[in-house]
Formats: C-alpha cells, structure tokens, sequence
C-alpha cells in the first residue's frame, strides 16, 4: 500500500551536498513491522520523515494507496500527517506546557473532533498505554519510558494507519525499552508500523522485516515486497483547527510564564495609558473651556465704537474679522531694509454709524442676537425736589466724561465704567437683560421707560458720590435704608427749559429750578426699584448708579436735537457755552453731550451663543464687504480673540501630547514584534510537533495571532485600567491647583476604542513573526532544541 520509488534526497549546507537518500526503491505491506536497520547518518530518519509527509523528496516518486504523492497539495500532507500518520520520535517531543490528555488530545483538536469525543478517545488510548492515573500531570512530571507512552498514546489517538518510530526507545533503559517495544508490536498486529533503529538486537527481536540501510541506499530487506498496482480509494479528511482552540493553547502557554507576560502587557500598555490619559485631560479641559466659554463669554458683546484707532491695513482686516486672530506674522529674507511712511500705511478709523447701517444692525435676525446696547454720550439736565425746594441733580455717567478723554475699545475699561443704559430686547419672548443679569432687592424692575433702578453692587455699597449728586443726604448717615431710595422722583428738562441764551449769544444753564420743574415739558421719572448683579450672570454691564433704557435717552436726544442751543452750537465752531475754540473732536463729543448727535457712541450686540456670535460677525463682515476702508465698521469680539486663544492652544496641547504617546505605542509595537518573534523561537519545537500532528501553516500562524491577541487585549484592559486609576489622584491636584472639579474622564467610547486599537495594534506587530513561524520547515522544527 505504500510504494517508494528511486526516492533521492540531499540537503545541502553551504557549498557541501549530502546524499541522505540515494534512490531507494520499497514496498510495505498494509500490516508488517518494519525495522529499518543503519548505522548513524545512513538516511534513516529522512526516510521515515518523507514517508510520514513531514521532509519531501528531491526526485523519485512515492505512492500511498496507490495515488501518487507528486500532485499532493499542501492541505493534502496536512491532511495525511492527520489522519493517517503517527509520529513516535526518539525525543518524545511534548508539548511541555499542555497536560497529558491534552497533548494526546491536540491531533484530535486538529481535526475538529468535539470536546466529550476527544476525551473519550484521549483516555481510551491512554488506559491502552498503561497512564490512566497520570491524565493531567504535566510531561516533565513523568519518566522517560511514560513521556514515551504519551507519545505512542498521542500517534494511536487517530488511530492511523501508519505509525512511524524514529527510534523510540533510544533514549531509555533496557527494562523500559522492552515494554514499550511490546507495546509497539501489540500495535503493529493491525497496521503498518515502520521502526528506525540502530540496533540490530531490538530489530531481530521484535520486527517481521528487517531493512539495511547505509549511506543511504538499502542494502538488504528480509522480506521484500513487490505491490500489485491497484487503486483503493484513499480519501483524506481535511484538518482544521478553529480560532478558540487556537486561543486556548496559547492561553495555556501563556499561564506558563505569568510573570513575562506581565511585564510585556505592562510594557506595551504604556502607549495606551500615555493616550488615555491624554485624551481623558484634553476631552475634560475642552468640556471645561467649553463651559466657561458657554457661561462666560457666550454673552459677551461684540462692540463697535465710534472712537477713532490708529491702525493699519492688516489690523483692520483683522478686526473686522477678515483673516483670524493668530500670531502668523510673515517674515521676509532679505539683505536690505524697507523704508515706509507710517502715514501712508496706517490710518486713523473711525466707525461711522450712517442711518444704513443702523438700519441694517436693526434688522438683525433676533434668533442669533438677544439684544443691541447702545451708549450715549446725552447729558441729562435732572432736578429734584427736596423739602419744597427744587435742586439740581446728575446721575453720574461714567461715559461722558470718558468719551472725550480716553479711547476705549476693549471690555476691561467699559466693565470699570460700566454703562447707565441696558440693552434693548429684540426677541420679546426671552427674559430681558435687566431680569437675567439683575436680581431686584427692592421695589420694581422698570415697567415703562421713565422708571429708573438703581444699581449697587454684591455688598449693596454704592460709592457716596453717586447718592450725594442725586441730592441724598450723604453727610452725616453711613446707610440709607431701601425705602427711602425707591420711589424717589426727578423730572428731566428739556434744553429749552435748562439753558438760556444770554445776550452775547452764549448760552448758560438757568438757575430758576423751580420754574423748569414745573414747565410742563419736563419729564417726571422714578426710581422704581433697586438691582444687583445676580450670581448666576457674567455679563454686569451696568455701573453702579442710575440705570435707565435706551428708550429714554432717545426720547431725550429727540427732543434736543430741536433745541436751540444744539441748533446754535451746530452753527458755529467754539463752543457755545464758553466761547472756546474745539480743537478736532471735541464739537462733535459736545454736541452729543447735549443731545445734538442721535447716533450711538458705541454699540453693542448681544448674541445668545458662541455659535450665533460667529453668525452676527458673519452678518457684520456681510456689510463691510466690498466697502472702502473709511466706510468699514470695524468691531471687536473679545470672546472670539480669548476662545481662538484657549482653543487653539488646547488643540496644539493635545496634539503634541498624542504624539509623544503614539511614540510610545510604536516602541511597545516593535517591542511585541519582538516579543512574538521570541516566542515563535522558543516554540520552535512545538510548531514542528503541530506539523508533525497534522497542523495547516493557518493553524500555527493561529496559534501566534491568538497569542498576540490575548496579549493586546490583556494590555489595552490594563492600559485603559491604569489610566482609569490615574485620573482619580491627577483629578486631585487640578482640584486643588485650579479648583476643577473631575476633569480628567475617560470617555467608555474612548476606553473601548483604545482596547480595540492595543489588540489590532498587536496581532499586527504579532503577525509577521506568526507568518515566519508558519513557515518553519517541519524537520527543521523538530531537530531544533
Ligand atoms: P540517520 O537517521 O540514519 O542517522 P539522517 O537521515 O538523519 O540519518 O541523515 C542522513 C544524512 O543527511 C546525514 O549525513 C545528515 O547529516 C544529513 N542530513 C539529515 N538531515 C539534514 C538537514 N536537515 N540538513 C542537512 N543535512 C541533513
Ligand atoms: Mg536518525
């Protein structure tokens, strides 16, 4: 049934070819013990390893059943090796880290046998070979003479129809050796078994036929056997080993050195923790900064100014929000230096508020803008009653005397002078400025335009001045009481009334307050109610004093604009109360002063979000399009310069800080490839005894991707635990250095994806060395120690 036929076989090392077989034409019969005799180096176990599938022939043909192994492919040797061979070598070769049952169990894995089956067979041949109270020791546990019996036990468990002994009693004593050669001849009764040995006395004793060999041809055969051509329907039954069962050998090698593995997870898990943490810092910071963000600067105002800045053609693309905010400065290379005109390159801008654009900030979608602010320069002319006599009285406002001082543009000195008038509503629905940044501590929030409140701040102070210039007793009294305040009246009065022209064509402001209180163009106002800042508000734009609406200063400027002194200041250019001459600016800051001017001073929009702002920004730029620059309204968003700034910086952060640990993740990668690539060294022996058993290069290249996979796995759990474990004392030092509570999170998503990329991450450095190990020559495999 098995034919040889002028089987030739060398190996070459280097330069120097060995002849191992030199033409050997045999025959073996379907059942015979065969013992083929030879001194060392005479081709023995080549011969035996071409039979059994695991070396091939050079040239010459060999015949199994009468089918020619010449168009056998590589899932047909795996197959034979399987179903149809037994291996017993000199050397046992066990696998050290699996049990017994479960090495003589691993060909049945191999061919897909189910679990109950398997351990019903494993037994079954283990009872035969005597080890039945041994099942789950571990081989270095055992004698020689037993380890062989495990052997003999693993190549009958598939009971194959050849069994192949590379002398198998080479390594044991004489008394061993004599049982297990009758326990191989108890077996060779129902098959073919073909024995090498070296020693004549055990191959006279035990086998039916004696082969010579030497120097790798055969010199006698005791019995030859001419085969009649016949072919008998030899079938092979495919092997396959599934994933799990791959999983599971590995994991049992793994359990057999915990404390390597270990470290190698720890190791590699390192990358994973430096990107955990990294990500669970820059999500919590950025949920931080969005939140500060969206509290505090989500309200903040863009403002545009009618004040004039110094500027220059890129700062005015700047601020009117054509490039972004950033510190890209271009450098030039040269070996000269440019000379320039600083008035030719920069200019002085004033936002001019035409009727149009008024008109087109007015018509601003209310769904993107809470309310517009404006800032008047107006002076309102007040008198007060007081005991039944009339005294004059001013509500301080911090802006006309600013107005013409200083140049302001930026949040900081508006929030230090703070405004007297609060924003108009655009959207009625929502709650209005004064009721969603003030909270009343007294009286009323204003019902009509000609109620006042009066604002104070947290500790209820006001600065005395305030009071005094209202008439309030402030001399010998350290606090008034609320009651005294609310419900106090001033009536304002026009121009006409307050100012008289004198003969010279000046003007001075009446003493006769009695008479203006009771003309019956003075407006009567009360202060309704008094306010503070609420905690839950960022945005207190008001300053401490009297606050008003816009409606009222309108109404006011409305009405001054037909008196006669803004009539008469307009006509000349001093001023017409001191007879001065203005110098640039000033008429225009005295005329909107006394009501002459009915464009704001400054404007401010409120959008309701971050996301609106930049939609009022757009709607802005959409105006500035296409104007020339002294026609360009120029605005600053405070919020957006802050944000673009934390943004961006926590971004770069964040970037730098994954790069640095996806270093960290490539090193511990090169490192698994090593790892692996070890392993598959130190498993060399076990590959070769996969082979030998039957095993497909998808098999062992399995064994190694499960390996790698469990080690991934291993290392992304405890990588993502570590970091998770971290979180919990860095947490504790931003509570303490920056009174943040649990930034550092690590997001579940995050977790898992992390998890996912460690396994992918290492099955990949893992697989190159799998693939190498798959491809190990099975000979070569097993002579390795
Ligand atoms: P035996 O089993 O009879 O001692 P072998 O079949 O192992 O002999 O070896 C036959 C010849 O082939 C020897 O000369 C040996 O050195 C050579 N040989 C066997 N295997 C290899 C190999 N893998 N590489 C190179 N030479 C080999
Ligand atoms: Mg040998």
């Amino acid at each position: 049934m098995l034919k040889l036929k002028n089987i030739r076989k060398t190996y070459k090392i280097g330069d120097i070819e060995t002849i191992a077989l030199d033409g050997i034409d045999i025959s073996f019969r379907e059942k015979e013990f065969v013992a083929i005799l030879g001194a060392s180096g005479s081709g023995k176990t080549t011969c035996l390893n071409i039979i059994g599938g695991l070396d091939r022939y050079d040239s010459g043909e060999m015949t199994i059943k009468g089918k020619e192994t010449k168009d056998f492919k590589e899932k047909d040797w795996d197959a034979y090796r399987n179903n149809s061979i037994g291996f017993i070598f000199q050397s046992y070769n066990l696998i050290t880290h699996l049990s017994i049952v479960a090495n003589v169990e691993l060909s049945l894995t191999l061919s897909g046998v189910s679990p109950a089956e398997k351990r019903k067979k494993a037994l079954n041949v283990l009872e035969k070979v005597g080890l039945k109270d041994h099942l789950h020791k571990k081989p270095n546990q055992l004698s020689g003479g037993q380890m062989q019996r495990v052997a003999i036990a693993r190549a009958l468990v598939n009971d194959p129809e050849i069994l192949l002994c590379d002398e198998p009693t080479g390594a044991l004593d004489t008394a061993t050796s004599i049982q297990i050669m009758e326990l191989i001849k108890e077996i060779a009764k129902d098959r073919l078994v073909i024995m090498v040995t070296h020693n004549p006395e055990i191959a006279n004793e035990y086998a039916d036929r004696i082969v010579q060999f030497k120097d790798g041809n055969i010199i006698s055969d005791t019995n030859p056997y001419v085969e009649e051509s016949k072919t008998d329907g030899f079938n092979l039954k495919k092997t396959s080993m599934s994933f799990f069962t791959a999983l599971n050998l590995s994991f049992n090698n793994i359990m057999t050195k915990k404390g390597r593995t270990f470290l190698t997870a720890f190791a590699s898990s390192i990358g994973i923790i430096g990107i955990a943490i990294i990500l669970s810092l820059s999500t919590g910071f950025q949920v931080q900064i969005d939140k500060f963000q969206g509290d505090a600067m989500a309200e903040f105002p863009i403002i545009m100014s009618q004040t004039s800045t110094q500027m220059t053609e890129e700062n005015l693309n700047e601020v009117s929000g054509q490039i972004p905010i950033g510190n890209k400065k271009e450098y030039v290379s040269s070996d000269e230096i440019f000379l320039y005109d600083p008035n030719e390159n920069s200019f002085v801008h004033k936002n001019i508020f035409t009727n149009d654009f008024m008109d087109y900030l007015n018509k601003i979608d209310p769904n993107i803008c809470s309310s517009i602010g404006y800032t008047r320069l107006v002076n309102m002319n007040l008198v007060r009653k007081l005991d039944d006599k009339v005294i004059p009285v001013s509500i301080s406002s911090g802006m006309a005397s600013m107005a013409t001082e200083s140049r302001m543009s930026n949040m900081s000195s508006m929030q230090n002078a703070g405004l007297s008038s609060y924003p108009i509503q655009l959207n009625k629905t929502e709650g209005n400025y004064l009721e969603k940044n003030y909270e009343l501590i007294y009286g009323n929030y204003p019902q009509n335009e000609r109620d006042l409140v009066l604002v104070v701040d947290t500790k209820n102070r006001i600065n005395f001045q305030t009071l005094k210039n209202l008439g309030f007793d402030t001399l010998d009294t350290q606090n008034i009481k609320f009651k005294d305040i609310v419900g106090v009246e001033f009536k304002a009065i026009l121009n006409n009334d307050y100012y008289m022209k004198t003969e010279f064509g000046t003007y001075l402001p009446d003493t006769d307050y009695e008479k203006m209180y009771n003309s019956e163009d003075s407006i009567t106002l009360r202060i309704a109610g008094i306010v503070r800042q609420s905690p839950e508000s960022n945005l207190g734009i008001l300053s401490a004093g009297i606050a008003y609406s816009d409606e009222l200063s309108q109404f006011i400027i409305d009405k001054a604009v037909e008196s006669d002194i803004v009539k008469d200041q307009k006509q000349v250019d001093y001023n017409i109360m001191t007879k001065k001459e203005f110098s640039s600016d000033e008429k225009d800051s005295f005329l909107s002063v006394l009501g002459g001017n009915a464009t704001p001073f400054m404007v401010m929009v409120y959008p309701y979000s971050f996301e609106d702002k930049d939609a009022v920004a757009a709607y802005l730029d959409n105006y500035n399009a296409g104007k020339p620059k002294e026609d360009v309204i120029v605005y600053t968003d405070l919020a957006k310069t802050i944000s673009n700034m934390t943004g961006g910086i926590m971004n770069g952060i964040t970037l730098v800080l994954i790069a640095f640990a996806a270093v960290s993740l490539i090193v511990s990668l090169i490192m698994i490839c090593i790892i692996t690539y070890t392993s598959v060294l130190e498993r060399t022996k076990e590959i070769g005894i996969l082979k030998s058993l039957g095993a497909r290069k998808k098999d062992i290249t399995r064994v190694f991707d499960a390996e790698t996979c469990i080690l991934g796995i291993f290392s992304g759990v405890l990588g993502v635990t570590i970091a998770m474990l971290c979180t919990i004392p860095i947490n504790q030092v931003i509570l303490k250095a920056a009174d943040l509570k649990d930034v550092a999170q690590l997001k579940i998503s995050y977790a898992i994806i992390l998890v996912i990329v460690s396994t992918v991450l290492t099955m990949l450095g893992g697989h190159i060395p799998a693939r190498m190990a798959s491809k190990k020559d099975a000979v070569e495999a097993l002579r390795s120690e």
